[in-house]
């Protein structure tokens, strides 16, 4: 099996660092619980560029801590001999602290992509199962035959032909399950 796997609100709980820097760059609430869509409207684009970046530096990214059970889902895949292809909506400049934070939490992957096109990157990998919290994402995946799965996030309840899971080991057990 060939996994693609993201990183931000999949691998950790990104939205609590997102949330922080807005307030403090603009003192503007991004409350989680009422995150419902993919958009964020209270910040202007260039505020939440700017805010999307910093969370992407070096400090940010080396001290984000992964949600329970995901290195142990995805070591025990690896382990398995399945191909596990980790990749970020980010700059490829950030490909340094990335593939260190990697190191760092001990998560063995075969591919690091950092990128904004996810979706072509999977297909040329012959992806089997995409996770990602991305609606976007997680509808293109379906639409072009990969299985799509899900942390559930307010933003992404309710999509059609999606797997999704509270947590990571409940992910992890769905997924191994329907795949067999
Ligand atoms: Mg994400």
């Amino acid at each position: 099996m060939r996994f693609a796997i993201d990183i931000d609100s999949t691998l950790h709980p990104y939205w609590d660092q997102l949330a922080e820097i807005a307030k403090r760059r603009y003192g503007v609430d991004l409350p989680y619980d009422t995150q419902s869509t993919w958009a964020i409207d209270a910040l202007a684009p260039e505020q939440l560029k700017a805010v999307v970046d910093e969370t992407h530096s070096p400090e940010h990214v080396l001290t984000a801590e992964p949600y329970p059970g995901a290195v142990e889902a995805i070591a025990r895949w690896h382990e398995q001999g399945h191909f596990i292809h980790i990749t970020s909506h980010r700059a490829l400049e950030t490909h340094g602290q990335t593939a260190e934070w990697l190191e760092q939490i001990g998560l063995p992957h075969d591919e690091l992509y950092c990128s904004y096109d996810k979706i072509t990157r999977c297909v040329e990998l012959q992806i089997d199962v995409l996770i990602d919290d991305s609606p976007d994402n997680l509808r293109r995946a379906v639409e072009v035959g990969i299985t799509a799965a899900t942390l559930e996030h307010p933003w992404n309840r309710d999509l059609p032909d999606v797997i999704s899971a509270p947590d990571w080991p409940t992910l992890a057990h769905r997924l191994e399950s329907c795949l067999k």
